[in-house]
């Protein structure tokens, strides 16, 4: 049965050279993942291949967030708000540990691209599109409302306040919860697996070259119908094939996010605001005892793997955040960590990275790859139906087709039925670690439902603190393919973004752990600490 364990990770890359898959799809972001658990739920037999670490790419980089759609209403996007509206809510019902309701400001300020009557009647419309249930719904508030909701703002600016409901996510989360549902089916998921060229029979493709990354051993793996999800790096691959990146392309454009501690940057709830100097909105998320302020939006030509912060970036979103709550002051030495990710949109001659559609487009290269670029997190599973649709055509006519089921499906960990029985959960587990409720809130919400295992795992040790937090190390390596202490510290915990202070404490012990566990071979070690330490560097590099 296929699994996500890294202990078993090289049985499944050498198992995966043998077998005739239905489908194979490159990339594992939550695009990529999507179409794994789709095409897991409707029988298809199918493998995922992501170069480096699930969620690697733009997929642990957003801000965060399952959006109903607001800002899609300034472009007129009716359907889109329509569409990602109903999928917050699907989301919501079948990861309810992973995606949670988070009260946003709205301030209308002077000047500003929207005014009260606009903002009311934006709101209301989104509301209505979006289908948003009737306890969140969107409520005015006068200046003086809107200034007690949150003092920190420029009281010289407001002069009312919108007060609806966003999701706040984890990205990374989210995609491996997604692998997790998917491998539980069936699917096999494979990380460190770098495509590197596609084998074609009379122009057309029948499979790919990879590299096996952690074992450094190239391979080949065959499929009726390639998928490429590969996000920002979609035109690199439609290159390596016939048919090349002719027609529509990819534009890519750079978003920065900065955290900041709680206590120096203490708003009460989340606020999406508007930049005076060029009518961009900017969101204020509070996440535990952090704050993340984001994004920047503009074009990128760098290195894929790597967008760099700059100075100006980091000044761009301290100006704007010092401008509408000017007792801040903010500085760059207030910034604890950072991380910037690429948007993989549709080109449009003549736009502003801003202006472009969020909207997600398939493409077909003339040897037959199916490449899908665009979205959102949010509209995933929509994406992920509308491409197993398509390969259903290319499929070879005796697989019947079989409707897509992902609706009901819950993703792992989300098995839970209310928010009743999900802060339930959370209580019967306060009782067996009472030395810290932060540490079991915080595993719930990481794993939902799966957080059991390492709750028994630790009981059946001495159930001390250090315990829990090993035993969490080990459900990361047995059920979600963590191979690195990076995959940890970014993917799998968040720790390096919304606790970089402490990591100095924790990745000698976790290196030390995972060497031992894994078995790393001496060059496996080098790039273990070579690739923590690069990404320490980088989240706060500017
Ligand atoms: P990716 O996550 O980039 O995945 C593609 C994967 O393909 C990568 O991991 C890469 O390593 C892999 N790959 C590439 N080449 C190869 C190869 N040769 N072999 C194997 N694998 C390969 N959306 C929301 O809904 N809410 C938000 O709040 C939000 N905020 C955002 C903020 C920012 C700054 C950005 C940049 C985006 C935001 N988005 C948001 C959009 C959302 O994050 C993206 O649409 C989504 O993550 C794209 O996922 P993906 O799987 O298509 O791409």
């Amino acid at each position: 049965m296929p699994s996500l364990s890294a202990l078993q990770r090289a049985q499944l890359v050498d198992k995966s050279t043998h077998d005739n898959f239905d489908l194979i799809i490159i990339g594992g972001g939550i695009t990529g993942a999507g179409i794994l658990l789709d095409a897991a739920t409707r029988g298809l037999k199918a493998l995922l291949v992501e170069q480096e670490d699930f969620a690697w790419g733009t997929s642990s980089r957003s801000t965060k967030l399952i959006h109903g759609g607001l800002r899609y209403l300034k472009q007129m996007e009716f359907g889109l708000v329509r569409e990602v509206g109903k999928e917050r809510a699907v989301l919501y019902k079948n990861a309810r540990h992973l995606v949670r309701p988070s009260p946003m400001l709205l301030p209308v300020i002077k000047n500003g691209s929207l005014d009260k009557w606009t903002s009311s009647a934006a709101l209301w419309l989104y509301d209505r599109l979006a289908r948003v249930d009737k306890n969140e719904r969107r409520q005015m508030l006068n200046r003086k409302e809107t200034l007690s909701k949150e003092p920190l703002l420029n009281k010289d600016l407001v002069t009312a306040g919108g007060y609806y409901y966003e999701y706040r996510s984890d990205d990374a989360r989210l995609t491996i919860s997604i692998l997790k549902k998917a491998a539980s089916l069936g699917a096999v998921a494979l990380n460190y697996c770098r495509v590197d060229s596609f084998t074609e029979e009379n122009s057309k493709i029948t499979g790919l070259v990879f590299t096996d990354r952690i074992r450094n051993k190239k391979l080949k793996a065959q499929a009726s119908v390639i998928v490429n999800a590969a996000g920002p790096w979609v035109d690199q691959l439609r290159t390596k094939t016939a048919g090349d990146k002719s027609g529509k392309h990819l534009f890519l454009s750079k978003g920065i996010h900065l955290v900041f501690d709680r206590k120096r940057f203490p708003v009460r709830q989340a606020i999406y605001f508007d930049v005076p100097t060029d009518n961009r909105m900017i969101f204020v998320v509070p996440r535990d005892n952090k704050v993340y302020l984001g994004t920047t939006d503009t074009a990128y030509q760098g290195d894929i793997g790597f967008p760099n912060i700059t100075a100006t970036d980091v000044d761009y979103l301290l100006t704007a955040a010092n401008h509408m709550m000017p007792s801040l002051q903010l500085t760059r030495t207030d910034v604890e960590s950072s991380w910037s990710g690429l948007r993989p949109l549709i080109h449009e001659q003549g736009k502003d990275p801003g202006e472009i559609s969020r909207k997600d487009e398939i493409f077909i290269s003339t040897s037959g790859l199916i490449s899908i670029a665009g979205g959102k997190l949010t509209g995933y599973r929509k994406m992920a139906e509308r491409i197993i649709e398509h390969v259903y055509r290319y499929l070879p006519s005796q697989k019947n087709h079989v409707p897509c089921k992902t609706e009901e499906i819950a993703l792992a960990g989300g098995e839970f039925l209310s928010e009743k029985e999900l802060h339930q959960f959370i209580s019967d587990n306060r009782k067996h670690f009472k030395f810290d409720n932060q540490l079991v809130d915080e595993l719930v919400f990481r794993y939902g439902t799966d957080a059991a295992v390492i709750f028994e795992h630790a009981l059946n040790k001495n159930g001390t603190k250090e315990d829990l937090i090993q035993s969490e190390w080990t459900y990361a390596v047995e059920e979600e393919m963590c191979y690195y202490p990076s995959d940890f510290l970014i993917r799998r915990s968040g720790k390096l973004y919304f606790d970089r202070p402490a990591l100095s404490n924790i990745f000698p012990n976790l290196f030390n752990y995972m060497k031992k566990y894994l078995q790393w071979t001496d060059s496996q070690e080098i790039y273990a600490r070579k690739s923590y330490e690069q990404a320490y560097h980088d989240s706060l590099d500017f």
